[in-house]
């Protein structure tokens, strides 16, 4: 339980972390909250030379609105993300997202940019953000770039993120008076990682129809994922009590579920149409609450 020797640089501007990581090349890796990175290298599953450690950096934390869209900073954690009066009141997903990781000493230290990057299949805010459909903003060595979140996540623990790339930001909609979102998931009992979580992020027009929404899973795959079968049936419709349980259903189409010792295939699969059904029915009814 003892990390392999490693040098560690705690820089003072994004530059110079740049510089870091592009000198220390595969050799370096970014620290952030260090939740997950520290018992991967405990474990000696990760074996950096170097650890270039992000807080420091002054700007890369923080929550503020922009125009009609919440930035938050990479190196935000889960905690402030779930007491910021801001994030409840301008876009409610996020705190509930937020409340819903780990327990209070990783959600302390953990932030949103790390979850992000190290992409757990198992993690919750992949599931927000794709609901959401966030774009990130990534800094490297040849300037900045955006992607969309649904560009973001390729595989188990594996991202769009080019070698020497920092997360700096994470870019989010302000919900409108007739928005409503909601999350649920069915947690890992030691861990609070989700077996399956489903982010759901709505609007409604003024005769309750729907009129946009996005679904996002995590937990069910080997990344997370728009459940887009699902989004097509409920959009332009009444949300009914019948056509939500009905629209559930297909959640995990085209996904090939995981298996594993918390979970068998087709238990996942029912779990991702109860939690589908659930969090749409939630976010419909706080939709609705909303209309004005
Ligand atoms: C006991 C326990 C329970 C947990 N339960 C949950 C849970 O219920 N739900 C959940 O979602 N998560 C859970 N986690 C994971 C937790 O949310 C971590 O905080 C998160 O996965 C990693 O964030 P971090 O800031 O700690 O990143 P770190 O551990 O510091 O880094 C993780 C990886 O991301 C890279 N990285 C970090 N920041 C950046 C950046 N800005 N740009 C580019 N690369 C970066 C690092 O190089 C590293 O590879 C749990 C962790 C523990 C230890």
């Amino acid at each position: 339980m003892i990390p392999a020797v490693f040098d560690y640089v705690a820089p003072k501007t994004l530059d110079d972390a740049l510089r870091a990581l592009t000198d220390g090349g595969e050799d370096a890796k970014i620290l952030a909250g260090g939740q997950s990175l520290l018992p991967l290298l405990k474990l000696r599953l990760a074996n950096p030379k170097l650890l270039v450690d992000l807080k420091k950096i002054p700007g890369l934390a923080g929550i503020r609105q922009e125009g009609n869209r919440l930035v938050i900073g990479a190196l935000t954690t889960h905690f402030e993300i779930e007491s910021s009066a801001l994030a409840r009141h301008k876009c409610p997903l996020l705190s509930e997202t937020a409340r819903a990781i780990g327990d209070v000493q990783v959600r302390n230290r953990g932030t949103i940019g790390g979850s992000l990057t190290h992409a757990d299949p198992a993690a919750d805010w992949p599931a927000a953000i794709l609901a959401l459909a966030a774009e990130l903003k990534l800094a490297g060595p040849k300037g900045e770039r955006w992607l969309d979140a649904g560009d973001f996540f390729l595989g188990p623990m594996t991202t769009s993120i080019e070698a020497a790339e920092i997360l700096t930001e994470v870019r989010l909609p302000v919900f409108s008076t007739r928005s409503g979102s909601a999350y649920q998931k069915m947690a890992q009992q030691a861990s609070g990682f989700a077996i399956v979580g489903v982010a759901v992020s709505l609007k409604v027009d003024r005769n309750g129809r729907c009129e946009d929404m996005g679904i996002g899973v995590t937990g069910l795959g080997e990344k997370p994922f728009r459940a887009e079968a699902v989004e097509q049936r409920l959009r332009g419709n009444k949300l009914t009590a019948k056509l939500i349980e009905e629209a559930s259903f297909p959640v995990a189409e085209g996904i090939e579920p995981l298996e594993d010792l918390h979970a068998a295939a087709d238990y996942r699969v029912h779990l991702a149409r109860v939690h589908a059904h659930r969090a749409i029915q939630e976010a419909a009814k706080r939709a609705a609450g909303r209309v004005r």
